[in-house]
């Protein structure tokens, strides 16, 4: 369309199926997943353990390929991981011999960033995340709230399109995992960009997204996608308006109900 600028961050996933091969045995992990997140919003993808997941966010990142269907982003199929992708995993992927300050600076490096422009982000992204007193510490010195800020700023010094999260703050203490969420919707909040994060903490989907996914078991595929109808400048105590418990409780029993009938198919020998 003359004229019109599409916004960059678009992603579109298609007919996604995965299958495995475990034991001799395929396993379906998803099937025909349907999943189109407009730029600028904040997905978050919920259900029980082993409903896909991981491995949708992985298809996403370019770390797998599909078994069927097409994942593009920005009208460009995904075939590999790519700086238009930032991906944070759930811990402990920081590089253990480099500072803060260089771990964030990692993925500039590679892209052969001047050391001008390199500094400047760096330097912007560990304001972002709250690092900027810790640069020249070692990952070892930090805690497990501040090697997540670590990560974070890692994939988003890259400056990509998509910010992708896989259980990002599942081993942290519950104040320090509120801590970063505040963080991270805030960091959504200035940098406009897109976001889909995969987590089993229902409480957390609805805090931070502005849609959350509900993926069923055996095989993985959508079950439920719902608009997040909460202020979109909340703070952490929506948590305890009755709209927030409400949509929390509706999603936490679909999720339960799924991991009740997986749980009955592995018992009655089907998995
Ligand atoms: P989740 O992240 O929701 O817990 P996963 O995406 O890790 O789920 O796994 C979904 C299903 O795919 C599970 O049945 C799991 O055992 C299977 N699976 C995932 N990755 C592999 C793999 N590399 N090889 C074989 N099976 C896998
Ligand atoms: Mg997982």
């Amino acid at each position: 369309m003359v004229g019109v600028t599409p916004l960059a961050g678009t992603l579109d996933v298609r007919g996604v199926s995965k299958d495995f091969q475990e034991r001799g045995r395929k396993v379906r992990a998803l099937e025909g997943v349907d999943l189109r997140v407009e730029p600028g919003e904040f997905v978050c993808v919920v259900g029980a353990s082993g409903s896909g997941k991981s491995t949708l966010l992985a298809l996403v990142a370019g770390l797998q390929t599909p078994t069927e269907g097409t994942i593009t982003l920005d009208d460009l199929p995904v075939d590999g991981p790519g700086p238009d992708r930032g991906l944070v995993p759930q811990a402990g992927t920081l590089y253990p011999w480099r500072t803060v300050e260089r771990n964030v600076a990692f993925g500039l490096e590679l892209l052969k960033v001047d050391a001008a422009e390199r500094a400047r982000r760096v330097d912007w992204y560990l304001a972002e995340t709250g690092l900027s007193d810790l640069r020249t510490a070692l990952p070892r010195q930090l805690s497990g709230g501040q090697q997540q800020r670590v990560a974070i700023a890692r994939a988003l010094v890259c400056e990509p399109e998509v910010l992708l999260l896989d259980e990002p703050f599942g081993a942290l203490d519950v104040q320090t995992k509120e801590d970063m969420q505040v963080l991270i919707r805030q960091v959504w909040q200035d940098t406009g960009k897109t976001v889909l994060m995969v987590t089993h903490d229902v409480e957390e989907a609805v805090f931070l997204g502005t849609r959350v996914v509900v993926l069923a078991c055996d095989p993985g595929r959508v079950a439920a996608d719902v608009t997040v109808d909460l202020p979109a400048d909340r703070d952490l105590s929506v948590k305890r308006t009755p709209e927030f418990l409400a949509m929390r409780a509706s999603l936490e029993d679909l999720v339960r109900a799924q991991h009740n009938a997986h749980n009955a198919r592995v018992t009655a020998g089907d998995r």
